[in-house]
């Protein structure tokens, strides 16, 4: 006889993905039960130690914004912080953080076991619960042709026989998924980290008519770090001063004793090694199916791929304060393991070398985010949404930011409210998902800045000034928070208005501090505005001739700068986002028939009657979808009156 447990949402997994979505579920008032195959695996970092980088930071400053944990977690469990690329622009400024993954994980936890309306389960979640008839000889849902069925997810139930009644599911399996492990010849069928798998849901996912697929991922080998010798490396420390993720963290809390991370690399020895043995590569041997990621390459595919490379960085990274173990960046690898003893003995300071875990690749079950709508929801089953890994991506950040939205708009449908849908104008997670469900990823899809278009808008500074409305809007922002960023954009705005109003003259003051700064003395007058432009001036320079200058706090004195010394190329944006938005907003109804949309060509008929495309924006984006084609489908939907 089984059990049954009545709650609201149900949600299928407890890494990155599954404890953004628990806890937007949770902290919007509906009853959440989240599930994991190991309550010591919540939050956990199977791959490296860090949080954010390019692009990545962007999206942990977004969750953040939007009312998620991830940042707030980071900022108090970071052992070092660096921002990037700071001697480019704005727009590719990137907070990175190495993290104390032990210390990352047990806060995450405490964070969910100290939620109201949150119950955590240590159980496999064995089958999915629908109800309603799929369509006649539904078959398999693929991408190729969604079935408007009308099932609805009615709940899910454990390998022990309990079933969870619930009115949502948010499926976040991240990498466990019939996953198996791979070290040369060894092939295991454990999840990550030798955390048990996930077996049983896979089937059930099919039986419902979900179509899954095979992605793999690798990860290099962990040592001891007392056998490194760092002398031979080059010491890479974190910045004097802390910037946090959090716009809740007060800095001042950030300014910790920081732990080095170095430098090293590999040479024609590790590639020789590599080379003599790449037949037993279960990558190049064929045994690996699945698909892995372009942009985290394993060493085999860097020495193969780029054979008059002599060397290849290695970053060896800490996993925690309380650990001995370190992180061989730049070296996932799936060879033996008597292979992987040779390697890494020849990367200098790796000489003799204790490994403690072996790099290994791991494969899993996934699906193909195109049966997704914007709102992560599934096309054919109402109530079934998904996140992270399982939706094809790679990486904690990207698996947060979907599982917040996935479970933002999961309540908001309980809820009976609008769903949360970013736009790709508005921030990098409007990039990520908008990929994820209108492009065909054939490989597990990471985040990087050149994916967003309008990145000068979308820089990691300004996430709040962005997105704090829509946490506002569904309930995880305080009207206080609001109010706060309200307030700081008005005083933006003033201060950016204020110094284009105020013209100063060359009077002998201001023509000796600009002698003083190497900078032209005037010959007219000039706005105070036009003046910080100058390379050699800035915004707090100034301020020695700026005697009217109101007392503003740094975030609002860091975007005035900004927005002032690249307003062209800011304004020529924004004319690209009105562009947009004008498309974005020419919604596509459902029902729209596209056989009787004459005159399109046949790949684009194939390619809209197979996403379904919300928007005639999104239709422009399919690939293999003409700009004519778009024309077509524009002008019949004037003619014939087709409205959302
Ligand atoms: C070996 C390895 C290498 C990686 N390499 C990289 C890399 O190089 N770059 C990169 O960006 N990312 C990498 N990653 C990916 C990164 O770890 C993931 O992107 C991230 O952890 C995904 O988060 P997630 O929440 O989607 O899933 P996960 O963190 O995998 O969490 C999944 C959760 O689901 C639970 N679960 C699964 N099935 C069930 C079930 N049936 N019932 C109950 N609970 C279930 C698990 O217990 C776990 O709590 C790697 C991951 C691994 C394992």
């Amino acid at each position: 006889m089984n059990y049954t447990i009545m709650t609201d949402i149900c949600v299928i997994g407890a890494g990155h993905a599954g404890c953004e979505a628990a806890l937007a579920c949770a902290r919007l008032g509906l009853d959440t039960t989240i599930f994991t195959m190991n309550v010591d695996s919540i939050a956990m970092m199977p791959c490296n130690p860090h949080i954010g980088g390019s692009s990545k930071g962007h999206l942990v400053r977004e969750i953040d914004a939007l009312g998620g944990e991830m940042g707030k977690n980071i900022d108090k469990t970071f052992i070092q912080s660096k921002m990037l690329n700071v001697s480019k622009g704005p727009a590719v400024h990137s907070l990175r953080t190495q993290a104390d993954k032990a210390e990352y994980s047990k806060r995450m936890r405490q964070t969910l076991e100290h939620q109201e309306h949150l119950h955590i389960r240590q159980v496999e979640v064995a089958k999915l619960l629908t109800e309603g008839e799929p369509e006649d000889n539904a078959g398999p849902v693929t991408s190729e042709e969604p079935k408007n069925d009308c099932r609805k997810v009615v709940g899910v139930q454990t390998c022990t026989g309990t079933i969870y009644e619930c009115k949502a599911a948010i499926i976040c399996t991240g990498t466990y998924l019939k996953a198996r492990c791979l070290v040369g010849e060894t092939i295991t069928e454990t999840g990550p980290s030798g955390m048990q798998r996930s077996t049983f849901l896979s089937d059930s996912l099919a039986d419902e008519g979900i179509a899954l697929r095979r992605f793999k991922t690798g990860t290099p080998a962990r040592m001891d770090g007392r056998t490194l010798d760092y002398s031979e490396m080059t010491i890479q420390n974190g910045d004097k001063t802390v910037i946090p993720f959090s716009y809740s963290t007060d800095p001042k809390d950030g300014q910790i004793d920081q732990v080095p991370c170095y430098l090293t690399y590999t040479n024609e020895e590790t590639h020789e090694i590599i080379r003599q043995n790449i037949g037993r590569s279960p990558i190049y041997a064929g045994i690996i199916e699945g698909t892995g990621p372009r942009y985290c390459p394993s060493i085999e595919d860097k020495v193969v791929k780029f054979p008059d490379k002599i060397r290849h960085q290695v970053f060896i990274e800490p996993e925690g304060r309380g650990t001995n173990e370190v992180y061989i960046d730049g070296m996932s690898s799936s060879m033996p393991d008597d292979v992987q003893q040779q390697m890494y003995r020849t990367v200098p300071g790796l000489e003799h070398c204790d490994i403690v875990k072996n790099a290994y690749a791991i494969e899993y079950d996934c699906i193909n985010a195109n049966i997704l709508k914007q709102t992560l929801e599934t096309k054919n089953i109402e109530g079934l949404f998904c996140a992270g890994q399982f939706n094809g991506s790679s990486g904690y950040e990207e698996a947060a930011a979907q599982g917040l939205i996935a479970g933002i708009n999961a309540a908001m449908e309980i809820k009976g409210e609008e769903p949360l849908i970013i736009e790709r104008s508005e921030a990098y997670i409007g990039v990520l998902i908008d990929d994820l469900v209108s492009k065909n990823n054939l490989e597990p899809y990471r985040m990087m800045t050149s994916r967003a278009e309008y990145r000068l808008l979308l820089r990691q500074d300004n996430a709040d000034l962005r997105l704090r409305k829509y946490g506002y809007r569904v309930g995880l922002i305080s009207k206080q928070e609001y109010d706060h960023v309200c307030y700081k954009e008005k005083a933006i705005t003033d201060e950016i208005m204020r110094l284009k109003r105020t013209k100063i003259g060359g009077s002998e003051a201001v023509q000796s501090f600009l002698e003083k700064n190497g900078s032209a003395t005037l010959k007219t007058a000039c706005s105070l505005a036009e003046l910080m432009c100058r390379p050699e001036l800035g915004y707090e320079m100034i301020a020695e001739i700026d005697k009217d200058r109101p007392e503003l706090s740094k975030e609002i004195t860091d975007q005035v700068e900004i927005e002032i010394r690249y307003e062209g190329y800011i304004e020529r944006q924004k004319k690209q986002v009105e562009q947009f938005e004008k498309l974005e907003h020419k919604r596509i109804p459902d029902s729209i028939d596209y056989d009787k949309v004459t005159g399109i060509r046949i790949e684009a008929r194939q390619k809209f009657k197979k996403f379904r495309p919300t928007s005639i924006g999104q239709a422009g984006r399919l690939s293999g979808v003409t700009p004519a084609d778009v024309q077509v489908l524009l002008v019949y939907m004037e003619k014939f009156h087709v409205k959302q």
